[in-house]
């Protein structure tokens, strides 16, 4: 007998998703822009509150180029970037010929240093070089330092994207992540806490900005009844059928983040106890929907025991995030670091998360847990 697969982070879709596709079926509105595309806009905008305006796009990825452009990144430029991250906080940098410098994280969050982001300011600004932007992301749902992070931004007037690709439900000082940034970003990507199958948004409170992304990501057509171009563009809108997934899924999404919640309390009430494993607490002010619970492990020996003993029984973990100064694609890039998630990425654990587990699903994979370590 195989045992059921446990995914890491499945989709779970509501009861409205199929309707809102339907709908776009029935009235033939297949081709790209339509009703769904503008009311998942609206339910996003709604979410998030503070008066932001969002474009629903093609990726979150998508997101960070078009990002990245509208805050005048280009040939040359240096962008500061969280190192622990998936690769995508940091391709979009290269795509504009710009370079990244790797930030690596402080502790409390696992997130960006705001030490070692104001010391690489500090000394770029001392080789005669402003850096353009600052990529902070929520890893894993968790905020970043927000009050710091941008405090330093500010001092320097260097502007920050703000990557919560992890991170829609998650809040700081009670203010949704996905509002603090110049611009920040979504990912409706298959593993993440919503999904659209595919998919992204582009925040901002400027609407000139939205609406540029929106050009932008419609192939940059001019005013004309012809196609006429004066800029490059992109095909990096979202589809009308896919945001109608988006719509059911939004409204759901409370739920989604009570779901991961409640995973992760799971796992802390039952693992807490075992000696030298550890988990990442949510600081003062910081409300986290863990997209993801992590587990930090003694070493990697035994991290690798339990991951290897968790597929054993047909459970899919993973190991943190491999941060982007470790990365042989980034060898040459300068980078800020201490360490810090150099030991996260050895030790650290992401298990099964996913808002549609079971308790017995979560029983199993803290019994392989238990007995790994006993
Ligand atoms: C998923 C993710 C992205 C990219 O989103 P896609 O929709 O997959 O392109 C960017 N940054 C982080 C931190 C992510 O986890």
């Amino acid at each position: 007998m195989t045992l059921t697969k446990i995914w890491l982070s499945s989709p779970h879709m509501g009861s409205n998703e199929q309707s809102f596709v339907e709908e776009a079926f029935r009235t033939n509105w297949i081709a790209p822009l339509g009703p769904n595309v503008s009311g998942f806009e609206k339910s996003i905008e709604d979410y998030l509150g503070n008066d932001v305006h969002v474009a629903a796009l093609s990726s979150g990825t998508a997101a960070i180029h078009l990002g990245l452009k509208l805050l005048e990144v280009g040939p040359g430029d240096e962008v500061l970037c969280q190192s622990f991250t998936f690769s995508a906080s940091a391709n979009p940098i290269t795509y504009l010929g710009a370079r990244p410098v790797f930030i690596d994280s402080e502790l409390e969050t696992w997130n960006m240093s705001p030490e070692l982001l104001e010391m690489a300011i500090l000394q770029r600004l001392e080789a005669g070089v402003k850096p353009k932007a600052i990529i902070a992301v929520h890893l894993y749902g968790m905020p970043y330092k927000v009050g710091e992070i941008h405090a330093i931004g500010e001092k320097y007037g260097i502007p920050i994207l703000e990557d919560s690709a992890e991170a829609l439900g998650s809040s700081w000082a009670g203010q949704n992540c996905g509002t603090f940034g110049e611009i920040a970003i979504l990912s409706f990507n298959g593993n993440k806490i919503i999904t659209t199958s595919g998919g992204g948004a582009l925040v901002s409170k400027d609407i000139n900005k939205k609406e540029k992304a929106v050009f932008l990501a419609t192939q940059a057509r001019d005013n004309a009844p012809h196609y006429q171009h004066s800029e490059i563009g992109h095909n990096y809108r979202m589809s009308n059928v896919l945001a109608g997934i988006g719509r059911g899924q939004m409204e759901v999404l409370e739920d989604r983040v009570a779901g991961r919640r409640r995973n992760y309390r799971y796992y802390l009430e039952e693992l807490n106890d075992i000696e030298g494993l550890s988990f990442l607490p949510e600081p003062q002010g910081m409300f986290s929907n863990r997209w993801l619970s992590c587990i930090l492990t003694p070493s990697f020996a035994i991290r690798e025991e339990i991951r290897k003993a968790l597929a054993n029984e047909n459970i899919e973990s993973r190991p943190l995030w491999k941060p982007m100064h470790l990365q042989p694609v980034f060898e040459n890039v300068p980078s800020f670091a201490d360490g810090t998630s150099e030991d996260l990425f050895e030790r650290g654990l992401c298990l099964p998360s996913g808002s549609n587990l079971s308790l017995e699903d979560l029983e199993r994979v803290i019994q392989i847990i238990k007995f790994t370590l006993e």
